[in-house]
């Protein structure tokens, strides 16, 4: 059968302006979570509720099967088949901070940018995608598969909407999202994260003698606020003992001309308070960050502490500081095309008479997969007497270089832009990871800054055209007979 030759820029431009004035009434949605206007069918609050309501009522006008599955996600469903090609975006948007220079929620259009919160993430593209597939439905194409758009609304907060919306729905059997970077993501590392803990009976229970003449007593020890970012500021104070406040300070402070790094020092009543500053860097990249809190830790191990406090430092030290790849751990791996499994210490806390617990963000090729490597790491906490929590655990994402769905959207890349498509991979994550066979399409194309969760957040008209397009393209390639 000979295929239909389809100029699918134009078919775009044709609904340029209906596609612009949609995308615009979208973004006029103020789609932050809000469990203050929470209720039953919009656990998210009233407003993400309407973003949801929104592009379903765009869908069933185009004549979409449309699904609301209790307001954590919906779906619009065309074409025929078992298979079912997804398309998966999502409706909410971060708070919109401040220093805009047009309103956040108009959606304004300023020398060929359109600017508002949720234009590029993922508004913009959500309203892509749906008039993509409104081209394909219009165009009366032959679909071989069903082509469903899943809208989530919880993607920028914890993915519940994902979680609740494949406990009962199908999973398509190929997808893609346009919530990242054009031209493909196709693997993404595993990412968990961890909480390490011992609570003061758990020190106890180890049977730890104490130190004979301690020079100091750590009693806290604070570093972080965020287990995937590299902590820039840690803090601790310690109760002196053997050694004077003034020798502490002086020790400190040769510590840190030594290691060039920046801090400072209070004396108090027999209390010193040692501040150190560092460089603060993604979780995906800590070996670009300087971990203030292993910086300290380091410090506080060559100082003989007390006996909790001193093994808390030098557990810090051994497992933490400068290990950016689990080296001491014994969990390091290197992936040749994804690159090393890496372990970012976001926040630390420690109380003499409390808890001692760290945050852990550990990321992960496919190729050592986190049952390989959790059973090495447990060896490690236990005898330290620190037990291992997940807080947050998403597997990685891999999609085969040769699998149809790449080799498709790759063509569609090069027809359209001439360009050949370079297949990326990277440690953090996009919404593809929500998916089992899926990658990120898109919506931002190389060389263009990314304004996501910034002020004057946009997209350029041009590009969301392109993008729709492109969208339009995969869709009736991905879903053909
Ligand atoms: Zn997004």
């Amino acid at each position: 059968m000979s295929q239909p030759v389809i100029n699918w820029q134009e078919e775009v431009s044709k609904r340029q302006d209906e596609l612009l004035l949609a995308t615009q009434k979208f973004l006029q949605i103020k789609s932050v979570l809000d469990f203050s206007t929470a209720s039953a069918g919009a656990p998210f609050g009233s407003e993400i509720r309407k973003a949801l309501d929104y592009v379903l009522d765009v869908c069933k006008e185009a004549g979409m099967e449309i699904k609301d599955v209790e307001g954590y996600a919906g779906h619009a469903e065309f074409g025929a088949g078992d298979e079912l090609v997804g398309i998966l975006s999502h409706v909410d948007v971060v708070p919109e901070g401040d220093g805009w220079s047009v309103p956040p929620y108009e959606g304004r259009i300023v020398d060929g940018k359109l600017i508002a919160r949720g234009a590029i993430d993922d508004k913009g593209p959500t309203m892509a995608a749906i008039y993509a597939a409104k081209i394909v439905k219009e165009l009366g194409l032959p679909l071989g598969k069903r082509v469903r758009l899943i809208f989530g609304t919880d993607e920028e907060t914890s993915w519940r909407c994902v979680d609740r919306y494949f406990q009962t729905e199908e999973m398509p059997t190929v997808a893609f999202t346009p919530d990242a970077d054009f031209p493909i993501i196709y693997a993404e590392k595993g990412m968990t994260d961890l909480g390490v803990s011992q609570t003061l009976a758990d020190w106890q229970q180890l049977g730890v003698a104490e130190e004979n003449e301690p020079e100091a007593g750590l009693r806290t020890f604070d570093s972080g606020l965020r287990v995937n970012m590299v902590p820039d500021h840690a803090k601790a104070v310690l109760r002196c003992a053997k050694l004077s406040a003034e020798k502490l300070v002086a020790r400190y402070n040769d510590y840190l001309a030594q290691a060039k790094l920046t801090g400072e020092s209070t004396v108090g009543q027999g209390e010193v308070m040692l501040k150190l500053e560092g460089h603060s860097a993604h979780g995906s990249t800590p070996e670009l960050g300087v971990n203030a809190g292993t910086m300290l830790a380091h410090f506080l191990a060559s100082v003989k502490l007390d006996a909790r406090g001193a093994a808390f430092a030098r557990f810090v030290d051994q497992y933490f500081y400068g290990q950016h790849y689990g080296e001491n751990l014994g969990i390091a791996a290197n992936d040749e095309e994804i690159g090393p499994l890496t372990v970012n210490t976001g926040v630390f806390h420690y109380e003499a008479e409390g808890d001692a617990n760290m945050l852990v963000n550990i990321r992960y090729p496919h190729s050592a997969p986190y049952e390989a490597w959790e059973p090495r790491f447990l060896e490690k906490l236990k005898p330290a007497g620190y037990a291992l929590r997940i807080n947050e655990h998403r597997g990685p994402l891999f999609v085969d270089k040769e699998h149809p769905l790449i080799t498709t959207l790759s063509r569609v890349w090069t027809e359209q832009t001439g360009k050949e498509a370079e297949l990326l991979s990277i440690g953090g994550a996009t919404y593809g990871r929500a998916l089992k066979v899926g990658v990120a399409f898109g919506p931002l194309f190389p060389g263009r800054p990314d304004s996501a969760h910034q002020k004057d957040e946009h997209i350029m008209v041009e590009d969301l055209l392109k993008a729709t397009a492109l969208y339009a393209q995969a869709i009736y390639e991905l879903a053909k007979e």
